[in-house]
């Protein structure tokens, strides 16, 4: 197991215009993380934030234009990406099209063998003589096809396969190069929800069992959420933060990564804080827990953003709560209610609730809510960054 070292990586593309001027533009800006050995490293962020630039340079498909990449004790800047004994796996798959599964896996392991020989693999199987290294090779493809359960796919060719069964070839390749970094890259965008989740699942346990150290790349929250030991959230090529799921998710260190992990998602208004440390919105005043005094005084007369998830919202069925709602819209997911309340004429609430069979809402009703004090998120209206949790 290896340990992925990025020491301030700057990556500049030339970007060129209509008028064919070119003007370079920063994609990842001195930009530093550290991969622990067998870590699952999800890395998540919106589209065009860098994080495919960030794999490449990894894979070695492209050039940084300064810092270093450490694989394990190799610097790896100038390495070819063969010799980085990286693996990567695409959305697209990126199979090979005129070689059956079985060669499509027998690649890899090919490759790594002294006697390589391209065209070895258009060779029929039952052509090819039964060497030591051909019987090696069928052990192995067999144990790897087993594992990601695609055993019986073997003598198919890419064309003949549903995405998801491509997909568990493109993994089973990539495991059979014998890597010490598997690099996914969005690798289950191309299935339906279904299959995703299945696929997760799958690459959660093949990662926990092989303990390669792993960097996951996707734009989906939930994905980020249930796979990754530790979340990277990228933005405009800068780490916002990094730290296990639940740090992410309940402890948020800005706006932006509070915005971007949770859906629905979390509820933001603008409030003040007086003198007498309350916060003050035009539908509400809440005093302030304890656990967030000493942080706000900075604060006070000014403007915060207050921040609430729609989970951490409570029904005071006294009519006694912090605020009152007018229900304006109504989602019925299954086991869960999103409502969509509004407080005032321009500010709404989504209250996330479980289904209950006893209590109907109706449009129009008017409701009465807490906030769970103990989850409540404060944000510097400037900065972004969150008030109560300590900077990255
Ligand atoms: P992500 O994978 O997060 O969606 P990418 O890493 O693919 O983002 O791209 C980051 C930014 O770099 C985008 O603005 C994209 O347009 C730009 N970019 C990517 N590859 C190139 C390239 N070869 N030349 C110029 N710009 C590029
Ligand atoms: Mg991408």
């Amino acid at each position: 197991m290896v340990k992925v070292v990025l020491e301030k990586v700057d990556k500049l593309y030339s970007k060129t215009n209509e008028s064919k001027l070119s003007s370079p533009v920063k994609i990842l800006d001195s930009f530093d993380l550290i991969v622990e050995e067998g870590e699952f490293l999800v890395l998540v962020g919106p589209s065009g934030c860098g994080k495919s630039t960030l794999l490449r340079l990894i894979a070695g498909l492209e050039e940084t234009t300064s810092g270093n990449i450490w694989i394990g004790n190799r610097l790896v800047n100038l390495l070819p990406p063969k010799e980085r004994k990286v693996a990567m796996v695409f959305q697209n798959y990126a199979l090979y099209p005129h070689l059956s599964v079985y060669e499509n896996i027998a690649f890899g392991l090919r490759r790594l063998s002294d006697q390589y020989n391209f065209w070895q693999s258009f060779i029929p199987k039952s052509w090819r003589a039964n060497t030591t290294q051909e019987k090696s090779i069928d052990r192995q493809v067999n144990s790897i096809a087993q594992m990601l359960q695609i055993g019986s796919l073997l003598k198919r060719f890419p064309h003949q396969l549903s995405g998801g069964q491509k997909q568990r070839v493109a993994l089973a390749r990539a495991i059979s190069r014998q890597p010490q970094v598997f690099l996914l890259d969005e690798p289950l965008s191309n299935l339906d929800a279904q299959l995703r989740g299945e696929t997760r699942a799958q690459i959660v346990k093949l990662q926990r069992k092989l303990g390669i150290t792993t960097i996951y790349v996707t734009h989906d929250q939930v994905e980020a959420m249930t796979m990754g030991t530790r979340i990277a959230v990228l933005r405009d090529g800068k780490l916002q933060q990094l730290d296990t799921p639940l740090n992410i998710y309940n402890r948020p260190a800005n706006l932006f990564v509070a915005e971007f992990m949770g859906s629905p998602p979390i509820n933001l208004v603008s409030v003040e804080i007086d003198s007498t440390l309350m916060a003050i919105h035009q539908q509400f005043n809440l005093k302030l827990p304890d656990h967030c005094t000493e942080l706000l005084k900075p604060y006070i007369t000014k403007k915060v953003i207050l921040g609430i998830r729609p989970e951490h919202l409570i029904i005071d069925s006294e009519n006694l709560g912090d605020i009152f709602a007018t229900v304006d819209d109504i989602e019925l997911l299954g086991p869960e209610t999103y409502l969509f309340l509004k407080i005032s004429e321009d500010a709404e609430l989504i209250w996330q609730t479980r289904t209950s069979s006893r209590k109907n809402f109706s449009l129009g009703e008017k409701i009465s809510l807490k906030f769970s004090l103990d989850q409540l998120h404060f944000f510097d209206p400037q900065t972004g960054l969150s008030i109560l949790q300590s900077p990255l």
